[in-house]
C-alpha cells in the first residue's frame, strides 16, 4: 500500500451510511491497485503463499488481529467490537491453469508446476482476484465504521476452492474451534453473466454438488486389423459415453438439475493397435442427495452391464472411481438470503437485485454449513460484465466468456464499488446496533 493510502485509512471514518460511498472512492485507486497486483499473480490451490501473505498485510493494516497458515495458505483476521454476534466473511485465494489471452496490461504471464511437474500457465479465471479485493475493501470500510456496528468480524481467506478442499482444511484445522464462532457466514462470487451494478441471488440450493468419476474401461488388445482377437476398449468406452447420457434424459425426474459430462477420453498409441485400456473422466452435479445416488449407481450399472455385453470377463469389467471428497451443494439460508437481499435493494434499487435459478458448478462454501453448529450461509453472486458488452453479445449472437474461460475479466472499477458496498451493508444489518 502506498504510505499515503495508508493515512487515509487512518484517518477515514464513515459517520452516515451515504459516507460509505465516498470512503469506497477514496479507497478505490490503491484497491485497483491491488486487483491488478492480484490478477498479474495468481497462484494454484495449495500454492497461494504470496497471495496469502499479501492478504494477511493487507489486513492487519485495517486493525484485525490476523492468524497465517490455517488448513494450508488460509488466513484468519479477527476484528472485535464489543458484545454482539459474530460474522464471517469469506474471500478465496486461488487461480487456475489458464493461459489468460487478454490484452490489458496486467494480464497473467504467470507459469508454474503443477503438481503432476507439468508447465502450466495461470490465471485468475474464476474471479478470486475480485473477490479478494472486495474482502479486503469491505474490511477497510467496517474498521473505518466501528461506531455503526458491534460484535465480531472473523474475516477469512481460504485456499484451494478450486480443488473443493480447503474450506474443508480450514475447518479441519478449527476455524471454528480457534476463532470465534459465526452465526452467519457471507461470501461473494463473481457471475460472468450479470452486469456490474447488480447482484444475483438464489434461496435454498444454490450450487451444485460435484463428483469427479474415474473409469477405467478395460479389454484385450491386438492387431486392429484382427478386432476378433480382441476386446476392443474404444468401442465399449464410445458405448458408455452414450449411454450415460441416458441418466439425465432417460432415468432422472425430468425436472431434476443433473449433468454428467465426460471430460476426458483417453486412449490408444497408434492407428493399427486396438489398445487394453481407455480412461474417462467425468463430472457430475446435482442439487439433491437422492439425485446423487441415483446418478452414480446409474454410471456403475452402465459400465457394468455394457462391459458384460462385451463379452468381458468379470475381472477386465469397468473399473470405477471416486476421486476426492466431491463439493456439496451450497444451500442458501432462506432467512439469512431474505435479510441480505432487502438490505440491497433498499440501497440499490430492487432492479439490481437479480433471482437466479441454481447454478451447476461445484463451491465449497458449502462446507460452513455442514458442520455440527449448522452455521447459515448466503453466498451471492457479484455482477462484473459491462452492460454495453452484454447488450453487444445479445446483438451479434455471439456468447460472453464465462467463468474459467481464458477470456474472462472482470470490469474492475464498479465490480470493486458494488461488491465492497454490497458486502459491507450486508455484514452492518447483521451486526445492527440497537
Ligand atoms: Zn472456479
Ligand atoms: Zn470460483
Amino acid at each position: 500500500m502506498n504510505p499515503l493510502v495508508f493515512v487515509t485509512l487512518l484517518t477515514a471514518s464513515l459517520h452516515a451510511a451515504d459516507s460509505l460511498d465516498t470512503f469506497i472512492m477514496e479507497q478505490r485507486p490503491s484497491l485497483i491497485q491491488l486487483y491488478e497486483h492480484l490478477h498479474a499473480h495468481p497462484e494454484l490451490s495449495f500454492h497461494e503463499e504470496k497471495t496469502s501473505a499479501r492478504m494477511a498485510e493487507e489486513i492487519r493494516k485495517t486493525g484485525f488481529e490476523v492468524t497465517e497458515k490455517v488448513g494450508g495458505f488460509g488466513v484468519v483476521a479477527v476484528l472485535k467490537n464489543g458484545p454482539g454476534r459474530t460474522v464471517l466473511v469469506r474471500t478465496d485465494l486461488d487461480g487456475l491453469p489458464v493461459r489468460e489471452i487478454g490484452s490489458v496490461p496486467y494480464a497473467s504471464k504467470t507459469t508454474t508446476k503443477d503438481d503432476a511437474g507439468n508447465e502450466v500457465s495461470v490465471m485468475h479465471a474464476c474471479g478470486h482476484d475480485m473477490h479478494m479485493t472486495c474482502w479486503i475493501g469491505a474490511a477497510r470500510a467496517l474498521a473505518a465504521s466501528k461506531d455503526q456496528w458491534k460484535g465480531t468480524l472473523v474475516f477469512i481467506a481460504q485456499p484451494a476452492e478450486e480443488r473443493g478442499m480447503g474450506a474443508l482444511a480450514m475447518i479441519k484445522d478449527g476455524l471454528f474451534q480457534r476463532f470465534p464462532k459465526p452465526d452467519v457466514c457471507l461470501a461473494l462470487h463473481c457471475d460472468s453473466s450479470l452486469a456490474t451494478g447488480t447482484v444475483g441471488f438464489t434461496s435454498g440450493p444454490a450450487t451444485a454438488s460435484t463428483d469427479t468419476v474415474d473409469i477405467v474401461v478395460k479389454g484385450i488388445g491386438g492387431h486392429g486389423a484382427m478386432p476378433n482377437m480382441t476386446k476392443d476398449p474404444i468401442v465399449l468406452a464410445s458405448q458408455i459415453v452414450l449411454a450415460l447420457q441416458t441418466i439425465d434424459s432417460r432415468e432422472l425426474h425430468p425436472v431434476e438439475p443433473v449433468v454428467v459430462t465426460v471430460g476426458k477420453f483417453n486412449g490408444g498409441t497408434k492407428h493399427n493397435i486396438i489398445p487394453d485400456k481407455v480412461e474417462l473422466g467425468l463430472t457430475v452435479r446435482t442439487t439433491s442427495p437422492e439425485a446423487r445416488e441415483q446418478v452414480l449407481d446409474a454410471i456403475k450399472r452402465i459400465c457394468r452391464g455394457l462391459g458384460i455385453a462385451a463379452g468381458l470377463p468379470e475381472n477386465l469389467l469397468p473399473e470405477i472411481s471416486l476421486v476426492g471428497p466431491g463439493t456439496p451443494t451450497v444451500n442458501n439460508d432462506p432467512a439469512l438470503t431474505t435479510r441480505v437481499t432487502q438490505v440491497w435493494a433498499d440501497a440499490f434499487g430492487k432492479n439490481s437485485i437479480v433471482e437466479h435459478k441454481p447454478t451447476m458448478a461445484g463451491e465449497d462454501f458449502s462446507r460452513y454449513t455442514m458442520t455440527p453448529e449448522k452455521i447459515p450461509v448466503f453466498l451471492a453472486w457479484l455482477g462484473t460484465v459491462a452492460p454495453e458488452k452484454i447488450e453487444q453479445a445479445k446483438a451479434s449472437g455471439t456468447i460472453l466468456p464465462s467463468l474459467h474461460s481464458p477470456f474472462y475479466r472482470p470490469e474492475p472499477a464498479p465490480s470493486i464499488t458494488f461488491g465492497i458496498k454490497a458486502m459491507t451493508l450486508a455484514v452492518m444489518n447483521e451486526l445492527k446496533r440497537d
